[in-house]
């Protein structure tokens, strides 16, 4: 551990976004190191201050996306940069906590009368993957790849699902809940600009319908066929597929061919 390294990490340190082992080892370089505690110190200080002292606005859903995609459209460096401001290594991959307050574009989705529009699993899907492109969401801790799905499977007791995909540069992992039922989402960048969203929840849950579920349509297409996949307005692609005793749900803005040869693809 040397100065430089610390330098790099302690943005991430300070919003507790690396995982314990590595936050104590470099805790442990600032104990010994007077010159990157001072930095440490004045960091953490600094946020305190923004914290306390600044009151966060809400603006309209249009105006927030239209920053967002005009901030995401510059330049060339990859997501995770332009949405954290870091470099990562391919290998590494994050583990985020979903932080979902803003609007929607709207979107079409296929309606089922009897379910509230926010427990369809549909909309729930597109909703957050539209918070993963907007960039609404905080990586909680960096880790690897196998970390992320220990991680997620930890919590959940259905199997997670983190498929190997051909050219993907970075995964990432969050784990949340939608009225106590619990939800893990996979997120892929491929290559500079592709995204897939993969929400994941309890099959037997899902088909039931109780807290989250699905339009009949849907649901009459899984049960005969294993899949459902539209192409939606809006430019997304939705594919529902039963894996173990898990519902996955990918979104993309890939055509459907594209999206199902990267989801069935076994390296
Ligand atoms: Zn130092």
């Amino acid at each position: 551990m040397n100065c430089n390294e610390f330098n790099e990490c302690v943005c991430e340190i300070v919003d507790k976004r690396l995982n314990e082992e590595r936050t104590n080892e470099l805790l442990r370089h600032a104990d010994v190191c007077p010159h990157c505690k001072y930095e440490f110190q004045t960091m953490q200080a600094t946020k305190n201050i923004v914290h306390t002292k600044m009151k966060r606005q809400s603006v309209p859903a249009d105006v927030y996306y239209s920053i967002i995609n005009a901030t995401l459209n510059s330049g060339h460096s990859s997501w995770f940069k332009k949405l954290f401001g870091v470099n990562l290594n391919p290998a590494i991959a994050f583990v985020f906590l979903a932080v979902v307050g803003v609007g929607l574009y709207s979107v079409f989705v296929p309606q089922n009368n009897r379910m509230p529009e926010e427990a369809n699993i549909i909309s729930q899907s597109l909703k957050n993957y539209q918070a993963v492109i907007g960039g609404s969401i905080k990586p909680q801790l960096v880790s690897t790849e196998d970390d992320v799905h220990s991680f997620l499977e930890k919590d959940v007791s259905f199997e997670v699902n983190v498929p190997k995909m051909k050219g993907c540069s970075s995964c990432a992992g969050v784990l949340n809940s939608f009225k106590g039922v619990k939800l893990a989402h996979v997120v892929y960048q491929l290559g500079d600009k592709s995204i897939i969203y993969i929400y994941q929840a309890d099959l037997a849950e899902a088909m039931s319908g109780n807290i989250i579920g699905l339009p009949d349509e849907a649901k009459e297409e899984l049960i005969k066929t294993d899949w459902y996949v539209r192409e939606l307005e809006g430019n997304r692609t939705i594919v529902l597929w039963k894996y173990k005793n898990t519902l996955c749900s990918a979104v993309s803005e890939m055509k459907k061919d594209e999206m199902i040869a990267l989801l069935t693809d076994k390296e």
